[in-house]
């Protein structure tokens, strides 16, 4: 990994806090800690981290609550919870709630190791996918070069292209209007009328590059009332 992967510990016990702190930083990794469940969620909701490793029993919140708090702000956010017992019904709540993994106490520092590089490379390699939209199978488009082709036909993008194409694939279940893109994308405040017109030129620009036939699109559709919505992306 070129750049240290950054972890937060959030453990109240000292002993095993500080043992893990030592750990990871002998392993290569950027560590930061917290014994607090309240403060461990401030931490874990700034998104600075690559992975959390959050402990169940804390003083102030539990780590059931933070996974879940983190979650709704954050899908992709990797966690592994550190779980008192093997009690199945704690590993259970865990992983419903979206943690990545769990290791029961006590553990071997080895099988946390693996555990963490097994989860660090699977939201790695998400992340990577996340890089590449494939509409059909005439369309690739890589958000990262602004590039893309079209079968032999070679594309190239705006980053704010890319951000609308991000944008409606991330929504793809749902139509998204004008003034929602405007806010989302643009960052305008809703409800900037005159504005909306800026999102229809982009979406006419995106459509001469991604569709076979502009005029009757396939993959950008227009939702009559509703707004845009993008079919057929992986
Ligand atoms: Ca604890």
């Amino acid at each position: 990994m070129k750049n240290k992967a950054r972890i937060l510990i959030v453990e109240d016990e000292v002993a095993i806090r500080e043992g893990l702190v030592d750990v990871f930083v002998y392993h290569g990794y950027d560590v930061d800690f917290s014994g607090d469940g309240t403060e461990g969620l401030k931490k874990s909701l700034t998104g600075a981290f690559d992975l959390i490793l959050l402990d169940v029993m804390l003083p102030g919140m539990n780590g059931f609550e933070i996974c879940n708090q983190v979650r709704a702000q954050d899908r992709d956010q990797a966690i592994i919870m550190l779980t008192a017992k093997s009690s199945d019904e704690d590993i259970i709540e865990g992983l419903t709630l979206g943690a990545d993994d769990y290791v029961a106490k006590p553990f071997s520092i080895a099988q946390l190791l693996l555990r963490v590089q097994a989860v660090l490379r699977r939201t790695k390699s998400i992340v990577e996918q996340e890089h590449k939209i494939s509409l059909g199978d005439d369309v690739e488009i890589d958000s990262q070069n602004l590039s893309g082709r079209r079968d032999e036909e070679s594309l190239s993008f705006t980053r704010r292209e890319i951000e609308i194409l991000q944008y409606l694939r991330t929504n793809s279940h749902r139509p998204v209007s004008r003034d929602e893109l405007l806010n989302k994308v643009w960052g305008y405040a809703a409800n900037v009328e005159l504005e909306t017109r800026t999102v229809d030129i982009h979406i006419a620009k995106l459509r001469r590059k991604i569709e076979p036939n502009p005029s009757e699109p396939q993959y950008l559709m227009t939702v009559r009332g509703a707004g845009y919505r993008l079919v057929g992306s992986q």
